[in-house]
């Protein structure tokens, strides 16, 4: 996608998908599914949508009541050419290739996608010495643009930066995404190629329905014993009603380790990988108008400044493990790190307003790569592991996923009679918002009655978030399709009509008001 490629039209097409937040259909309980997805992030969204480009019937169950609310909605949304990848791990290969079919995929949808380059800084002498090896890294992992720049050219690129820095690396093509849209593009498409969406569905059991093996029940041990499920079909209690599927593809994210457990496995551990990031307000734009990367360090990826899809600038996020895999709260001692660290890397992005802060919970495992791992006697697939890079590599591992479940007997049949891929609508600052567009105002006068300010988000696009294939569940759902509430005054000025707009569904102001 070019940095001006033609914008997103409002309101992604379809049909709205009646059964993904309220009535689920009772039938979806009798059925018998070729393939149940667990996890609508990122991943397993684009899993589902891959899948049911084939002649198959999918099921997509998530715990939560939206797609896209647990790690994928919260990480620093840069979509990576993968030059600092290990060079070797699948890992690395699917970065690599997710860049250029997410790339594609934001051409042909609408997400947005700018292509700011990044700068590579070095700080300390050691941090210089790197650089050629990060290079050749690069090199080793199929990108080869990068390119060393003396410390004055440093300073050309980001004028902002602090004083000490001693030389660094060019990666041209590394550029923001919008991670909620990603995951919503790739859950709609799944849903108009036939995919079953059924969120607040939280898998609590497996039960392997034809072997006649007793269901495991979450957090009960399953160490030493046989793996359940092994029959022909898997059956899924879940917290609303039980699913049975020919075969499972656990892409839970965070919750993956556990529902691996549920299979009688016992292979690795996820750590939830705290990120907590500050997201400045949009008057600092001008100081970061690509992403400033940190040299990498064993601890991961470092703290980074970016600019955002929406047009602010962001800062971090920090590496901290926990136990709780549900803190995604920030912390007292994350907000003076980032503080600390932002005063040396650019002192004059600190003088600026802080509009909002966020945390995100990577899932770390103890294993050096992602793990994807098929159990054909169980037809049951493991995606585990996919930690700081998901976002980015989500439609190669789509890809890598049909290659293994075909291996291990799956019948994929590639349907002729696919729909389109949905046109999302747009949140990015760099393209045409409906606000600004005379024809379409002209056309339906609801995109020029502004309802948040702070964003411009007009009372049409959050009536078309309401109309769309997967609607949202609640206010939080409505600022990742709308971008409302989002901006500086959080929804001090614009929270009593949004929340009027939410009580109507997306109903006119007018009806919102009665
Ligand atoms: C701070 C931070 C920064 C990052 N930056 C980037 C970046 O710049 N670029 C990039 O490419 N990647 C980045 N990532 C990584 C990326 O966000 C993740 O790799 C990706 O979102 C993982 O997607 P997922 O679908 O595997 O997991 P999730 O989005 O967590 O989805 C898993 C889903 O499974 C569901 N689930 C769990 N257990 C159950 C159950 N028992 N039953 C039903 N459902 C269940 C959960 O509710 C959840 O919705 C970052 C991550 C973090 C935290």
């Amino acid at each position: 996608m070019t940095e001006h490629s033609p914008p997103a039209g409002p309101g992604a097409r379809g049909e709205v998908n009646e059964q993904a937040n309220e009535q689920v259909n009772e039938s979806v309980y009798d059925k018998v599914y070729d393939v149940a997805v667990i996890g609508a992030g990122v991943v397993g969204s684009a899993i589902a949508r891959d899948l049911s480009g084939h002649d198959l019937s999918v099921v997509l169950l998530d715990a939560r009541d939206d797609v896209g609310d647990g790690t994928s909605k919260a990480n620093t949304a840069i979509l990576h050419t993968g030059f600092d990848a290990k060079p070797g791990t699948l890992e690395s290969r699917l970065v690599r290739r997710g860049y250029e079919l997410l790339s594609a995929y934001a051409d042909d949808t609408g997400i947005p996608v700018e292509r700011t380059g990044a700068l590579l800084v070095a700080w300390t002498p050691e941090e210089q010495d790197a650089l050629p090896g990060l290079r050749e890294k690069a090199v080793a992992n199929g990108y080869e643009h990068c390119e060393p720049v003396t410390a004055e050219e440093v300073y050309r690129q980001v004028p902002a930066l602090g004083p000490g820095a001693l030389g660094g690396l060019t990666v041209p093509d590394e550029s923001i995404i919008c991670t909620w849209t990603t995951t919503l593009a790739l859950a709609t498409d799944a849903t108009a190629r036939g995919t079953t969406v059924l969120l607040g569905h939280r898998v609590d059991a497996v039960e392997g329905a034809e072997a006649g093996t007793e269901g495991t029940a979450a957090g009960e041990s399953t160490a030493g014993t046989e793996a359940a499920p092994g029959g022909d079909t898997t059956t899924l209690r879940t917290s609303r009603g039980s699913v049975t599927a020919r075969w499972v593809v656990n892409a839970a994210g965070l919750g993956a380790d556990a529902l691996d457990g549920l299979f009688g496995h016992r292979r690795f551990t996820v750590t939830p990988r705290r990120g907590e990031l500050l997201v400045f307000d949009k008057l600092a734009r001008p100081l970061a108008d690509r992403i400033v990367l940190p040299v990498p360090s064993s601890l991961g990826k470092g703290v980074l400044i970016s600019p955002t899809i929406y047009g602010n600038v962001m800062l971090g996020p920090t590496a901290e493990d926990l136990t709780d895999r549900t803190d995604t709260g920030t912390s007292e001692s994350g907000f003076e790190f980032l503080r600390t660290k932002g005063t040396r890397l650019m002192p004059t992005l600190l003088e600026e307003e802080v509009t909002a802060s966020y945390a995100g919970l990577r899932a770390a495992i103890d294993h050096g790569d992602y793990l994807i791992e098929p159990s054909p006697e169980q037809r049951y697939l493991l995606v585990g592991g996919i930690r700081s890079t998901g976002l980015t590599a989500s439609l190669a591992i789509a890809e890598h996923v049909r290659g293994v479940l075909a291996e291990a007997g799956l019948k994929l049949e590639p349907r002729l009679d696919l729909p389109e891929p949905p046109r999302m609508p747009n949140l990015g600052e760099a393209y045409l918002r409906p606000y600004q567009d005379a024809a379409l105002i002209a056309e339906d006068s609801a995109y020029g009655r502004i309802v948040c300010f702070c964003e411009r988000v007009t009372e049409g696009e959050i009536r078309d978030a309401y109309r769309s294939p997967l609607p949202p569940a609640g206010l939080d759902g409505l600022r990742r399709r709308t971008r409302a509430m989002n901006g500086r005054c959080q929804g001090f000025y614009c929270g009593a009509t949004v929340d009027a707009l939410m009580a109507t569904k997306g109903g006119t102001c007018q009806e919102a008001a009665k």
